[in-house]
């Protein structure tokens, strides 16, 4: 169980990250409200969750179905919102909809076929992720075929298209990488006026990623500390 330790723990990584995020939006001439954090709780237990949600947090993040349904299932209270945020097979497309409120990682048109035949009560929320160095190995559509999976994800309804998402590459400096990312996402609302979000930013690099327009960041390690 979770002494009072880890509720104090959690409280401070929550209230230096809030302040982080903060300044990032002052110096960016953005207001706050503008940024949902997602704090990613992937290979921490569901008593944190807990906690989490008493301190006020509103967004979690997972990327692994097999994680990520049970913790669900085990909370207390519900009312969170579950975030996928990892790479999702197509095999998993069923499960994933049995606990994920938003998808962030869909990078292909035979995952958005494999969602589309689970039946949902209402459309999941879905992003695009694009890979910005044309690895394919890290996930993410190459940046040539994010037209083509935004329009599968249009067409959807179990999927409901709600924007972009991109993880930094190695090696490239993340301001640049997350201004690339921006112009894409501008790109993308020129076709599809609903694709108002951009998912990125994590622990190391969320600053950049405020600065450069993102409305979702996915902080895991700042707020929980490091995973073993
Ligand atoms: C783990 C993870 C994060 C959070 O990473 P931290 O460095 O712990 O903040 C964000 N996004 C994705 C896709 C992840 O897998």
């Amino acid at each position: 169980m979770a002494g009072t330790n880890r509720v104090d723990e959690l409280r401070l990584g929550l209230e230096a990250t809030r302040e982080r995020i903060d300044h990032a939006c002052q110096q960016a001439g953005r207001s706050s409200n503008d940024v949902t954090v997602v704090v990613v709780t992937k290979t921490y237990p569901v008593s944190d969750v807990e906690i989490l949600q008493e301190l006020g947090v509103t967004d979690v993040g997972e990327n692994k179905d097999q994680e990520a349904g049970p913790k669900r299932e085990q909370m207390t209270h519900q009312g969170l919102r579950w975030h996928a945020v990892g790479q999702v097979q197509s095999n998993k497309a069923k499960t994933v909809t049995q606990w994920a409120d938003v998808v962030h990682s869909v990078d292909r048109v035979s995952l958005v076929k494999a969602f589309d035949r689970v039946v949902v009560p209402t459309p999941i929320q879905a992003l695009v992720q694009v890979s910005l160095d044309g690895d394919p190995d890290r996930g993410g559509c190459m940046i040539a075929d994010l037209a083509v999976v935004a329009e599968a994800l249009a067409g959807s309804s179990t999927l409901s298209l709600a924007g972009v998402m991109a993880v930094a590459p190695l090696g490239v400096e993340p301001s640049r990488a997350f201004g690339d990312l921006w112009n894409i996402s501008q790109r993308l609302q020129g076709a599809f006026p609903q694709a108002t979000w951009i998912s990125a930013g994590m622990t190391q690099d969320f600053e950049a990623a405020i600065a450069a327009g993102a409305t979702h960041v996915r902080i895991g390690s700042a707020i929980l500390g490091n995973r073993a």
